[in-house]
């Protein structure tokens, strides 16, 4: 029976003020599993003021304390891993092999913070004025908005979530209203680690559950994870009250292969960047650029593969690629694809809606590669979040920079040669985010990450993720005794 979840706030469960609930609905086979409360501007008050309250106390917890409950609830994720994983796959279609791994990376990004909880320093600096002490203290900034998209709830969550408590913030976190059951089952796990009330909260809702929360003055930061349209509405509301924000945004992103490539290696990385999570990922390579020489069989050998790619079933272990993870998103990749045909960028591969047996009832696109395209054309210029490859030929290596940097976006790329001076100019020359060398779709709980340009700014993971949640205090402690001039200021 399809699972009703309520809003978690002030460390209690309860049903939206007023009742009212959106259906989740399998993409795989267009059955509702759950239903989420969609919470009004009350719940997001209540919520408000509980993170208010929680902040005055859970600020001043120890670094230590911190770090146990966050190391407690990395070990609840591993124990419930399975379990969450399958949720993920039924709430948004993507394939098991991923959402298990994405189980196991939140669990580890949840350690990897708890590990930062007591390493969190400032600095203690020499100055002019004698005898004066100056100290640069680091600390939260208090009540944290976290707004997340739906292609990857846990993992977008745990890339802020783990952050943003282990430096002493309280997280409000509406997930999206395409997939926000797992969102709730963290919750869940972080009141049965034993959270204090009011430090992590959920309210779940659509656009605008978001637009009260994060136009609230009474929030104190604003962490995005989204489009670049709903970015720019967010960072203008949090302007108006004058609130940080940190916004991990959308990209196109250029993967370079090279005519001196390993050529396997780099055709598994074309497919890994396009396919994988069936392209609804931000760092999707969407955008081939292939050298001349390696072009033709390039675009033979992945129309080949592609069209091998196994679709079906996302719970079951050996299916390759699922469905795009609702209606709305399907409709969106398939007017892309028209769009493309309209275009006259050639189609080598897929094209349309997958159909056949297991698939007729879910948002299955064919793997689509269209070759020949421009980079102005729609299909190489806007984000797709889709299956949908666009291969753009080119001749040397100053025009692949130019068309990889030729976009509004900086998000990921990859490069593949075997020549390391070209690897580390193009390495230094592509204006994005990430560069993988080749290599394409790590990720790394000890490295940043982010966009340049329209793909945001701000960085989650690493040392610069748990910075990002904090801010600086400065301290002066003069003890030298001095009578001083009142009407100077004392540089
Ligand atoms: P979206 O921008 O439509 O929605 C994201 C979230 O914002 C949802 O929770 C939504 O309810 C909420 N929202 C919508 N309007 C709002 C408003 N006015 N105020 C406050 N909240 C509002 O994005 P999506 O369709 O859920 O996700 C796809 C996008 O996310 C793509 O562009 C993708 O590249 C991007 N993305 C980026 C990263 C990254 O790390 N850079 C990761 C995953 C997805």
């Amino acid at each position: 029976m399809a699972e009703t979840y309520q809003l978690f706030i002030d460390g209690r469960w309860r049903p939206a003020t007023g009742g009212a609930t959106l259906p989740a609905t399998n993409p795989y086979n267009q059955e509702i599993h759950a239903h989420i409360a969609l919470a009004g501007a009350a719940d997001v008050a209540e919520a408000l003021a509980a993170a208010r309250r929680a902040f005055a106390s859970w600020g001043r917890t120890s670094p230590g304390a911190r770090a146990k409950l966050l190391d407690r609830l990395a070990d609840l994720i591993d124990a419930d891993a399975e379990r969450l994983a399958l949720l993920e796959t039924t709430d948004n279609g993507k394939v098991i092999r991923e959402t298990s791994n994405q189980m196991g990376y939140a669990a580890r990004l949840f350690r990897y913070y708890a590990g930062w909880a007591d390493k969190v320093t400032g600095d203690v600096v020499a100055l002019d004025q004698a005898d004066t002490a100056g100290l640069a203290l680091r600390e939260p900034y208090g009540v944290v908005a976290c707004i997340t998209a739906w292609n990857s709830p846990v993992a977008i969550l745990c890339n802020t979530l783990p952050a943003a408590l282990a430096a002493g913030n309280c997280v409000i976190v509406k997930p999206s209203e395409h997939a926000s059951v797992t969102t709730l089952e963290i919750a869940r796990l972080c009141e049965k680690a034993g959270f204090p009330a009011g430090v992590v909260q959920v309210v779940t809702g659509a656009a605008d559950t978001g637009a009260t929360l994060t136009g609230s003055p009474l929030i104190d930061k604003v962490s995005f994870t989204g489009s670049p349209g709903v970015g720019r509405a967010i960072g203008a509301a949090a302007a108006a009250n004058l609130k940080p924000v940190a916004l991990e945004l959308g990209g196109k992103s250029p993967n370079i292969i090279f005519d001196d490539a390993d050529f396997d290696r780099a055709l598994i990385g074309a497919l890994a960047g396009i396919f994988g999570a069936t392209g609804q990922t931000c760092i999707a390579g969407s955008r081939l650029l292939v050298q001349r020489g390696v072009y033709a069989r390039m675009v033979e050998g992945l129309a080949s593969r592609a069209a091998q790619i196994r679709l079906g079933d996302p719970r079951l272990a050996e299916t390759e690629m699922g469905t795009a993870a609702n209606a709305p998103q399907f409709d969106k990749i398939l007017s892309f694809i028209a769009a493309a045909k309209g275009d006259g960028a050639r189609l080598v591969a897929g094209g349309g809606r997958a159909s056949g047996p297991g698939l007729d009832r879910g948002f299955f696109v064919e793997p689509t590669i269209f070759a020949d395209v421009r980079n102005d054309m729609s299909v190489a210029a806007e984000e797709i979040f889709g299956p949908v490859l666009s291969i753009i030929p080119f001749d040397e290596e100053e025009e692949a920079l130019a068309i990889a940097n030729a976009t509004p976006y900086g998000l990921a790329s990859g490069v593949w040669s075997q020549n390391i001076d070209r690897c580390m100019r193009m390495m230094r020359g592509i204006r994005a985010g990430v560069v993988w060398v080749n290599t394409y779709r790590v990720a790394a709980p000890q490295l940043p990450f982010g966009g340049m340009k329209d793909s945001g700014h701000g960085r989650v993971r690493g040392h610069a993720g748990i910075l990002e949640f904090t801010q600086t205090k400065t301290v002066f402690i003069d003890y030298s005794g001095d009578r001083r001039d009142p009407f100077s200021m004392k540089f």
